[in-house]
This record gives C-alpha cells, structure tokens and sequence, in this order.
C-alpha cells in the first residue's frame, strides 16, 4: 500500500492508498480519529475499481464497519501496530465484502439499512415475529403512527412513555414472514421498499401462507395499509421492518388485484418481550412461569426484584405488613412506598422498572392466604418463603408434603449480624421419584424457641439474636442491606434453576459472611460456620431419616 501522510486544517490526520486484492483497485483512506491509539483507526472507501454495485459493511460516507474494539486490547504505546491492525481487519472484511455471499450480509444487516424518513423516530413496536402471517394492530393518533402492537393493550401497560397518550385510533395492519434469500441470490434491502420487488417476495410464500394471506389482505381494508415483515436473517431469526403504503388505490397494493401506491420505510424499535428479555440476559422461556412469594421485606423485595429481571411472568405476593421508615435502608423500594402495603408498594416498584411481568398482591398474612385459598400451592411452579418466621415456614413445608399435586418450596433465611444466609429447597411429592429432604428435617426439636436453631446455623444456639428498638412489638435481627441481597441472590439463582427443572433432590445451600460485627458483639459461631472454607457453601447433608414430613 502506497502512503501518504497529510494534515487536514491541522486536525485530523489521514493516509490515502491503494489496495489491490481479489481482481479489484480498492482507493482507500484512513483517517486517525483525536482519540486515537485509544481506538483503531477508521477506514473510508473512496473508489472499487472496477465497479460494485450494492456493498454491505459499507456506510453512505464510505466508512467500512470494521469490527469493534471491544474484543482487542490495544497497546497505546505501538501505534503504527494498531494501524496495522486496523488494516489487517479492513483487508479481511474487503474481502469478505468482494467475494462473499452479499446477499447473506445485507439479511443481516438489514436494520442498519432501513432508514425510515427523517422527520420520525423508530416507531415502539410490539410485535413478536413468529413464522405465518397475521393481523396486529396500528395505533394512530390522527394520522401519525404511534406504535404497532399485538396486544394494543401491551404499549401503555409496559412502556413509561404511553402512559399518558391521547385517545388512539386502532387499524389493522399485517404481518407478513418472508425469506428473501431462499430465492433471491440478489437480495439488497432496498428492494424491499419497491413494491414490484416485494411483491415477488411476498407472492413466494409457501403456498399454505400464501392463501392465508390472500384472506388477510383482503380483510385489512382500506384504511390500513401498514405492514410489518419478519425478514428472515441467515442465522434464522427474523429481523423486523414496516413499510407504510401511501396513493393506494383499490384493494391492498399487496393484494393480487392491488392497483399500487408509493413505499415509505418505516423503522422500528424492538420493545417484545422476547426480545427485550433475549437482549437483557433474562430467559424469555420463565415468561410462562408463576411464583409465589411469602414475605416481601428485604429479602423477599430483592428476591422479587430479581426473578422479575431474570423473565419470570407471575409472581404473586403475599405480606401482610405495611412499609415503614425503618425499612429504608435495607428494602430494595428504599424509602420511597413508606406506609404503604408492601405487597402494592414492591408490585409498583417492580412493575415501574420491568415490563411483561403480572404481579397479584395479597396484603395477608401466609396461613391466612392459604386458609382462603387451598388450592394455590398447585397452581404455581414454585413457593418461596422469606418470612424471618421458621414457625409458619415449618407449617408450610407439611402443606407443601401433604399432597402431590403441590409446587416445590424453597426456604431462604438469614443470619444476624452478616454472618451468611441460607437456602434450603424441598421438592415434596411433586416430583416423579420424590427426593426426600425438607425443612422440617433442619429442627432436631421443632419450636426449641431460638428463632435461628437448626442444623444450618451459623450463630450459635440459645442466644436471643433479634434486636430491640423501642421496646414491645419492635424487635428485629440486626443485618445489613447486602446481607440481604446475598441471600436473595443466593435463593433466586436456586430458584431459576428450579424453575428451568435443573435441580434434583433438596439442597441446602448457605453463604458465609464475616463473623467480625457479631464476634464483637460478645456472640459465638456454630462449628458449623467454623468449618465452612468458602462464601458459599453448597450442600449441607441434613436429611433426618426419621423426619415427620418428608419420611412418611
Ligand atoms: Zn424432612
């Protein structure tokens, strides 16, 4: 490569050369850009001799999409080694650009491509893309689009800004799944805002889509010639697109006997569930899954928090108590539901920051939402109890054991003063070979008094752990905030493992935190905690062959 080092009005430097590869004379120009060597340079295509028509990985100003960064680590003090890194990759991608499959990148690129018209932003889209054409839905106010939804009912509940919208207007528009490449070697997004080319790319549905499309068409009527394509990605997922019609005449321009009209592409932005959840790390496939959840304070807040982040549906909450300033500091609503019902208070902060999840409060206590509802333990996937009350956790446990129709339970508890917490899943007899293992197996001597004495303990039996701040009525046990976190974390990654049906057996799980705070407070650790080498430890072998509940 020729070069040539010039100063651009003092700012900017650049090269300019040739390259010749693959039978062609690429004129080429790198420029270093002011944050350089903290970034490659970029690479601009002045000229491809002889000519290429269409070019993917090739923006309008002629800069090439070079891979990014953020998989190099870039020695600042070699620059002219980041330059020839930079071209070692514009001299890969312009080979793959010269010799490879153009139609494939121009699938995959396709949103890159498809520019709406520069008066408007993406427009919010709501659709799922999925293999046969359908109907959704259009919301307009007036004659501007606003959204484009299955569920026309899904922008206002799960989007912050469609909570306040004017009256909509709802039009039918369609959705149509095609495969340009299957039988376009050609294939070039522009064509898909011609309507002759779209035209062939529709017609060649399979014959079975194609009548149901056929029935769409002409069902759409006039007023909504909006339709939204599912064009099918060569790694086999389907990239969104619409395209709004305008000057139609006659039946949908789609149509056999459509007239024809004038192609506006129309950009949209992604808000499905899946593909926000795919996106965000969270597992699309826990949208189907229910969870109940008894107690809602610190850890249970945090415990809420996350199976929402993490995909989960449903979850129904059930607390009886009411937020007080005493919370802040440790509730993941911090100080902001205070004398609320914390069931409606955590319901509105979840679905504030997650959207697709329905929650069902019950402000009551446990027994007494059980008393009321006896079938609920067999129509969720599982029950999780952090209440801090090992009395009604054990009386839920024999209910969880008294039929086998009933979800497993997981029971999460923690440790004063940061010593660790812990996690401890029982399957009951819903399993096909019932793994024995409960709750009840923990307590050698059920209801001893101390509210921490079982098998899993860290602090030390017989000690009255629980704090005192104003006499009668307002004990509590001395943790922080990230102790709680700790064990939500702890019985929520548990929990998505249940849920995903990857855990066998009934595992007691624990953390290990520092004993310094509670060792200053003149208490002592179990040799239980003494034992324990890691922050977490995985299975405590606790099952009690003669256990009450799980044995029988
Ligand atoms: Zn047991």
């Amino acid at each position: 490569m020729e070069s040539l080092l010039l100063t651009d009005g003092g700012r900017r430097e650049f090269l300019r050369g040739l390259i010749r590869m693959d039978g062609y004379e690429i004129g080429v120009r790198v420029e270093l850009p002011p944050t350089f060597p903290l970034c490659l340079a970029k690479v601009f295509i002045d000229s491809i001799s002889p000519r290429v028509e269409r070019r993917p990985h090739i923006l309008t100003d002629g800069r090439l999409c070079i891979e990014a960064e953020s998989d190099l680590l870039l020695d600042v003090h070699d620059p002219w080694g980041i330059l020839r890194e930079t071209l070692v990759r514009a001299h890969r991608l312009l080979h793959q650009i010269l010799t490879g499959d153009r139609a494939a990148e121009f699938a995959r690129e396709l949103i890159s491509y498809w520019k709406g018209s520069p008066r408007g932003l993406p427009v919010p889209c709501f659709v799922a893309p999925d293999d046969r054409p359908r109907l959704t839905k259009a919301l307009y106010f007036e004659e501007l689009l606003l959204a484009v939804a299955d569920d026309p009912r899904e922008p206002a509940r799960f989007s912050p800004d469609f909570s306040r919208l004017p009256p909509c207007t709802l039009r039918n528009a369609i959705y149509i799944p095609i495969d340009p490449l299957a039988g376009d070697p050609a294939f070039h997004p522009d064509k898909l805002a011609t309507l002759s080319e779209l035209r062939k790319y529709v017609r060649a549905l399979p014959s079975r889509d194609g009548r149901v499309l056929d029935k769409l068409l002409g069902r759409s009527g006039k007023h909504s010639p909006l339709v939204i394509l599912g064009v099918r990605r060569p790694e086999g997922e389907r990239a969104l697109v619409g395209i709004q019609f305008h000057d139609t005449r006659g039946g949908h321009p789609l149509a056999h006997e459509g007239n024809g009209g004038s192609v506006e592409k129309i950009e949209l932005q992604r808000r499905d569930a899946p593909f926000l959840a795919s996106r965000g790390g969270a597992d699309p496939h826990l949208r189907g899954r229910k969870v109940l959840l008894a107690g809602c304070g610190a850890v249970g807040g945090y415990l809420a928090m996350a199976l929402a982040r993490a995909g989960v549906g449903s979850l129904t909450l059930v607390d009886g108590d009411v937020f007080e300033l005493a919370n802040t500091y440790r509730h993941v609503c911090g100080i902001a539901r205070n004398g609320m019902p914390k069931v409606f208070g955590l319901r509105q902060e979840i679905e504030r920051l997650v959207p697709y999840i329905t929650v069902s409060p019950y402000q009551q206590r446990l027994e007494a939402f059980l008393h009321e509802r006896p079938q609920t333990l067999d129509s969720h996937d599982l029950v999780i109890a952090a209440l801090g009350n090992p009395t009604i956790e054990l009386e839920l446990n024999r209910r969880i054991w008294s039929s086998h129709r009933n979800a497993p339970a997981l029971f999460c508890w923690l440790e004063p003063l940061g010593l660790g917490g812990h996690a401890l899943l029982t399957h009951g007899r819903a399993s096909q070979s019932p793994a024995r293992g409960c709750l009840e197996c923990l307590y050698d001597h059920p209801v001893r008094g101390a509210a921490l004495e079982n098998l899993a303990a860290f602090a030390k039996p017989g000690e009255a752990y629980t704090r005192d701040s104003f006499g009668c009525g307002g004990r509590y046990l001395p943790f922080g905030d990230l102790d709680a976190q700790n064990t939500a974390q702890l019985t929520a990654r548990l929990a998505l493992r249940v849920l995903r049906g990857e855990v066998e057996g009934a595992p007691l799980q624990s953390w290990k935190g520092d004993a310094r705070a509670f060792l200053q407070a003149g208490y002592e650790v179990t040799s239980r905690y003494e034992s324990q080498t890691g922050a977490f430890a995985e299975t405590l072998a606790y099952i009690r062959p003669d256990c009450a509940v799980c044995q029988t």
